[in-house]
Order: C-alpha cells, then structure tokens, then sequence
C-alpha cells in the first residue's frame, strides 16, 4: 500500500484569490521532452500528484509540440473531480514551429488549448517566454488580446514567462495595475542560480503571483544530469555534477535537497517541478514534507552551495532583446 502524506502546503497566488499548492506539476516532461513517457505513465503521475495535494498544474503547447497538453489533458480527465479542484496553466506565443505573439495567433491558440486539455477554460493563460518577441508588441497587443479573452471566460488570469528577469519589470511598469496577475520566472531561484530573490519585493509589490519553475534547473541539479539541449555552459554543467556527485557519495539527493532550497522561500507562490512518474511526484511531495517537518539539511547545502561558487547565477543568453 502506497504511503500517505499530509497535504502540500497551500499558498496565496498573489492577489487572485486563488491558493496553489507549494509544489506545483510541471508538465513539460509529460510532451516527452526530457526522456519518452507513456500515456500511462503521464496519467498515473497527474493522478498521484492530485492525490498528494498537489492542485496546480502548468503546460504549454510548446512542449513536446502539443504532447504534453494532450497528456496532461488525459490526466485530469481521469481524474474524475469537479474543475474547481484543481488549477491550469497553459501558455501561448511560443510554439513548436515559432513564436508569434499576434493578438489573431494567441486568441486562436486558446482554443486549441483548450481543446487538447479537454477544459473549457485555464486558470492561467500566460504569454511564453516573452524576450522572443517585442515586449512593447506584448504590452499593446497581446496582454489586450488575453483580457478580451479573460473576459470571455476563457482564462481566469493572465500571465508572463520568461528567462531574463528585466522583462518582468519591462512589462509590469507599462500596463495598468492588476492586468498581470502572475508571473512565471525560470531557473532563478535553485541553489546555483537564486537572481529572483532581488526581484521578489517588486513582484510583491506589484501583488503578482509568483511562480518559480525548474528547481532542478532543467536537469542540472539531478543524478541523471541535463537532457542534450540544455543551454548551460560545460562549465555550469560539471560544477552541477561534481555537486551531484558529492550529494551521492554522502548518501543524499541533490534533487531533493534543490527542491527544498526553492521551497524554503514562502514569498514564491508555488514552486513548478518537472515530474514525468509516480515515483518522481512521490520523491517531490516527501521532500516538500519533510522540509515542513525537519527543515533544510544545511550541513549539505552550504558544501554543494561552496561546489557551486565558482558558477554562481550563471545563466545563458535568452530571446533577442540581448545576445
Ligand atoms: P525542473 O528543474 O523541474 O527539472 C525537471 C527534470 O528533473 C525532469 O527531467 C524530471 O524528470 C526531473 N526530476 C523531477 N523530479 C525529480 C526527482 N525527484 N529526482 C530526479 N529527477 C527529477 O525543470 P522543468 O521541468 O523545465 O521545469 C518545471 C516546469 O516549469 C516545466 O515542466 C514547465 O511546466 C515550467 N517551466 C516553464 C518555463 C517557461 O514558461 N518559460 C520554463 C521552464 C519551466
């Protein structure tokens, strides 16, 4: 019989109203970006992770070229729960043949959404990684494009993604307050990166949500290591794995303890980790508990934080406002 946990932590998404569980499912894994997974496998992760406490759940029609919102789609269906129970996300703007951030792609493109996640309506329609496009294009035309949608009662809320953190403030400074609701920052806020801590008073005076994805830094921080395409520096990449390494020989995780870093912060709404497998949303819901139980293994985390100094908040280059 499989273990019983406490429920997830709930937090406040900003000002939405909305309360989304501390750890959040990153689909992206389950468009088979990271390594193939079955339908099978993707429906029993989504009805683990709901049945752990863990109500949100994040998608785009980039990953995996629609893939991953047709699983996630299968996932919540076999659920079997009324929809308040649980909340969406997907995106749009960015797509497996390219971005296009026009007001006529992405009001199309919630309908396709919807359609392959089986809803009639996301909680979160975000505009996905916004630094391919003209920002001020984002600004005047596609946020207006998302209210009429909002209105419509196609997304509850609006969104923004991206990698580089000034095009949240870019945004947020050019469009009346409260027609953001939430952003999405990535790969900011794990034990080699931690940037969006500088950013967090502004976002929270803004009264966005917060969500901070990729804890595991896009497979950085994880025994098997990154997948071929990740855009980390070799360097970046072996100070990760020599950091992985000294976590296994003392006989510790390095996902686990790089999901209890982004965790600790409780200014972020909800932490989005990639799971593709019971096991994983197992593995991720134990570290949340126990974190809320024994707190951080400091020992630990200050010698993979000293591994690590060498590359500390080294990114990659993102879009094409900077090379
Ligand atoms: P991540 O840092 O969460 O890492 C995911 C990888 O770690 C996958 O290979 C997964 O199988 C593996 N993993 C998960 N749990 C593990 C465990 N316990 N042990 C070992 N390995 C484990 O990166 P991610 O998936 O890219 O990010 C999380 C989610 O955030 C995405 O799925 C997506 O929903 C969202 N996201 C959005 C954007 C954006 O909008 N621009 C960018 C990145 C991520």
């Amino acid at each position: 019989m499989a273990a019983s946990y406490p429920k997830l932590q709930l937090r406040d998404l900003g000002n939405t109203g909305l309360k989304t569980s501390s750890v959040g499912f990153g689909a992206s894994p389950l468009g088979s970006v990271f390594s193939p997974v079955s339908e099978e496998d993707a429906v029993a992760a989504v009805r683990e992770a709901f049945r752990l406490g863990i109500n949100f759940f994040d998608t785009s029609p980039y990953y995996g070229r629609t893939l991953s919102e047709k699983m996630l789609g299968k996932g919540l269906k076999a659920l079997g729960v009324p929809r308040s129970e649980y909340i969406v996300s997907t995106k749009c703007g960015r797509y497996g043949d390219g971005f296009d951030f026009s007001a006529e792609r992405v009001t199309r493109s919630i309908d396709e959404s919807l359609a392959r996640l089986q809803l009639d309506y996301v909680d979160i329609l975000h505009c996905h990684d916004i630094e391919f496009g003209s920002l001020d294009q984002v600004v005047n035309e596609t946020i207006p494009a998302l209210q009429k949608l909002k209105e419509a009662g196609k997304t509850r809320l609006i969104g923004i993604t991206g990698l580089p953190l000034e095009i949240f403030t870019y945004v947020l400074d050019r469009v009346p307050p409260g027609t953001i609701d939430v952003i999405l920052s990535y790969c900011h806020y794990s034990i080699n990166d931690s940037t969006l801590l500088d950013l967090l008073p502004y976002l929270k005076s803004k009264g966005v949500g917060i969500i901070s994805a990729s804890p595991l830094a896009m497979g950085l921080l994880t025994d098997h290591g990154p997948p071929e395409w990740h855009p980390a520096s070799p360097e970046l990449k072996s100070a990760c794995q020599a950091a992985a390494a000294h976590c296994k020989k003392k006989g510790k995780n390095i996902s686990k303890l790089a999901l209890q870093y982004s965790l600790a912060n409780k200014d972020i709404s909800t932490v989005l980790v990639g799971m593709n497998s019971v096991r994983q949303v197992e593995e991720n819901v134990a570290a949340a508990e126990e974190l809320a139980t024994f707190g951080r293994d400091e020992e630990t985390l200050s010698e993979v934080e000293a591994i690590l100094i060498p590359v500390k908040n080294q990114t990659w280059p993102s879009g094409i406002q900077k090379s």
